[in-house]
């Protein structure tokens, strides 16, 4: 699973830094999750959970900031959110023309240690 993964590296990340730091537990995660980054924040959790047990993060509580889609149409200019994962057309005149700002974040925000 994706989910399971990601969950791995990112617990690895955190208590690399925490240990780094000179602390040896892990009490919060903030993670920004972008809609389009293509993770299943239930998914993400659960994987966290079962991931966290025998390491620095055994007690931590990962908190996902979801992050809509974002883009600005080529054609007229207007900005846009979406709670799409993916969009194709820009919400006011219809043009494809549109780029994509943000949506696809999967990075550390801040955590918390002992
Ligand atoms: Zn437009």
């Amino acid at each position: 699973m994706h989910e399971a993964s990601i969950a791995i590296s990112l617990i690895e990340t955190v208590s690399d830094l925490c240990q780094q730091e000179g602390y040896n537990s892990i009490e919060s995660v903030r993670l920004k999750v972008g809609r389009a980054a293509g993770i299943l924040p239930d998914a993400l959790l659960f994987a966290f959970d079962v991931a966290k047990s025998d390491t620095l993060a055994n007690k931590a509580e990962l908190i996902i900031e979801y992050v809509p889609l974002g883009g600005v149409c080529c054609d007229c200019g207007s900005h846009f959110d979406s709670e799409e994962r993916y969009i194709f057309a820009c919400p006011a005149c219809k043009s494809s023309a549109i780029k994509i700002t943000r949506g696809d974040e999967l990075q550390i925000i801040d955590m918390e240690v002992n």
